[in-house]
């Protein structure tokens, strides 16, 4: 039996939780029902934050500001090169702030504050990526269509776009639609979620001192069902661009849909990392647990399905145990964890039911599957199940926590059948030293993302989305401001009518 994990209570614990005001319209106001919402850190178990909680009222203030600012205000209208240098701005000062953001991020959302700074130093990159694609933007011209007629393709701004994200990379995933939609000359109302606003409530500090005229972005913490459903289903918006769970993904598809509103979804996944006999055996295993356990597992691209080769799978597996268990878990501030806290007692009790009915299925844990005592938050052990068939429920469904289905192949054929047997197709990984089988299997996967010898990579040059029930559409790449626009067709006629119709 392991000691508690001893979890230090840091200074914020004794100092009132910071409050957080909604951005509507350029101006910090609370709740008009005065509501607010808590959060306690998941890590230590105190009230960290504490929110003016919106509601019917406030989505109408902030799409009456949204539309206002995009109708007659000054972004949409304004020069290219001038949005791209407030947008360049907005990144230098979020870099100014890098190690606050990071920190709001890993004591509301548990994770470790190193892995926080990765993620606001990668977020900065993306904020610079969408400033320089915002001077690129342009459509096209056709001098082809004979003498008389000239045609040309405007990219022009969608308008309001509802802007909804999950907790699990608070920061770095409204920077993969923010500044997108702020290049195309958008504006935006957005809702963070419920359980880690406050990093975004930053940014928005941020863009009003980078100069962002009032009202282009606005702010609203609150429920899905309070406030996420009524962004998805106002008249003002023309364009809903979600990341979170595939369940609530289907329902924001159905109600932008009773308004026919462009929806981009980033959703859930089930991915598999395949690993052959040739491969880099040691590269392959700190992969493995890095797959796993990465974000304690909270990770739309957690690599939750380890793949084997039988003929390699015992020894393998025991270097992935033994790595296993030199990874760090614990306190989410302290710069040596890896995996922290959970993100609710609710998450950590669902994730354990998992494990749990795994075991009734027929496979068995082989290491960790139990919470971790410790004297404050929740904290799960990095888990692996051997023995997982891909008709189990584990398999099959996104656990979303430390937890690693082991499945085995003899074949190709076999590995690809595993890694495509799900519902969901966001990304996989393939790890041998053949270019046939790695080529074999990267075009074999139905996902959006494979990984070659390599995992959970990131580039805002390189587009990111779903296959399947994972999602609809791409973020980040050379086409991601494109996708905050509408084409509009101009036809210029000159000269002489021609096909008269009647004379
Ligand atoms: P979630 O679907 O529960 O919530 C996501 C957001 O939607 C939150 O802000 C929530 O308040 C809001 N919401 C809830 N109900 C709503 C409704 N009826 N209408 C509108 N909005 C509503 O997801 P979560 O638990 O916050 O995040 C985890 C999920 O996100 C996982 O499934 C994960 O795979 C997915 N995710 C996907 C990606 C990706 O890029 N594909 C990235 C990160 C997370």
């Amino acid at each position: 039996m392991n000691a508690p994990l001893n979890i230090a209570m840091p200074a914020e614990a004794s100092a009132a939780p910071k409050t957080y005001r909604l951005l509507i319209g350029g101006k910090h106001v609370d709740a008009r029902d005065g509501r607010t919402l808590e959060r306690n850190s998941p890590g230590h178990g105190f009230t960290v934050s504490r929110y003016a909680q919106a509601g019917e009222a406030e989505v109408e203030a902030a799409m009456q500001a949204a539309h206002r600012a995009f109708e007659t205000g000054p972004w949409p209208r304004m020069k290219a090169a001038e949005r791209a240098a407030l947008l360049h701005k907005a990144a230098d000062l979020i870099e100014a702030r890098l190690e606050d953001i990071a920190r709001l991020d890993a004591l509301e959302s548990g994770k470790p504050i190193a892995q926080a700074r990765g993620e606001i130093g990668g977020a900065v990159d993306i904020w610079r990526y969408a400033a320089s694609l915002a001077r690129t933007l342009h459509g096209e011209s056709y001098a082809n269509l004979g003498d008389a007629m000239l045609g040309v393709v405007l990219r022009e701004p969608i308008g309001v776009v509802s802007i909804i994200t999950p907790w699990n990379f608070p920061f770095l995933i409204v920077s993969q639609k923010l500044p997108f939609a702020l290049a195309a000359g958008c504006t935006a109302v957005v809702k963070p979620s419920e359980m880690t606003s406050a990093s975004t409530f930053v940014l928005g500090d941020i863009l009003i001192e980078a100069g962002l005229p009032a009202g282009v972005v606005n702010i609203l913490a609150g429920l899905g069902s309070d406030v996420g459903a009524p962004m998805v289903s106002h008249p003002l918006v023309e364009m809903v661009s979600f990341t979170g769970s595939t369940r609530v993904g289907k329902m924001t598809m159905a109600s932008a849909a009773q308004s026919l509103k462009k929806v981009s979804m980033e959703l859930g996944g089930k991915n598999g990392q395949i690993v052959f006999p040739d491969a880099d055996l040691e590269a392959a295993a700190d992969a493995a647990v890095f797959g796993g356990f990465f974000n304690a597992g909270e990770c739309c691209n957690a690599g939750s399905r380890l793949i084997v080769h039988e003929a390699i799978a015992d020894d393998f597996l025991a270097a992935v145990k033994a790595l296993t268990a030199k990874v760090t878990v614990g306190d989410p501030l302290d710069d040596r964890t890896k995996v922290g806290a959970m993100i609710s007692s609710d998450h950590l009790a669902k994730v354990t039911g998992y494990v749990t009915a795994a075991a009734s299925d027929g496979s068995s844990v082989y290491s960790g599957g139990k919470q971790l005592a410790s004297n404050a938050g929740q904290y799960l052990d990095p888990t692996i199940i051997r023995g997982v068939t891909d008709d189990m429920a584990i398999a099959r469904e996104e656990v979303f926590g430390p937890v690693l289905s082991v499945l085995t192949f003899e074949s190709i054929e076999k590995a690809l059948h595993i890694a495509n047997n799900t519902p969901y197709g966001l990304s996989a990984g393939v790890w041998s030293a053949s270019i046939d089988t790695c080529m074999s299997v990267a075009r074999g996967v139905r996902s959006g993302t494979v990984w070659v010898n390599t995992f959970m990579e990131g580039y805002p040059e390189l587009p990111f989305g779903g296959y399947k029930q994972s999602g609809l559409g791409r973020e980040l790449g050379k086409r991601a401001v494109e996708d905050y626009t509408e084409e509009k067709t101009i036809q210029f006629h000159r000269g002489q009518r021609t096909g008269w119709w009647v004379g």
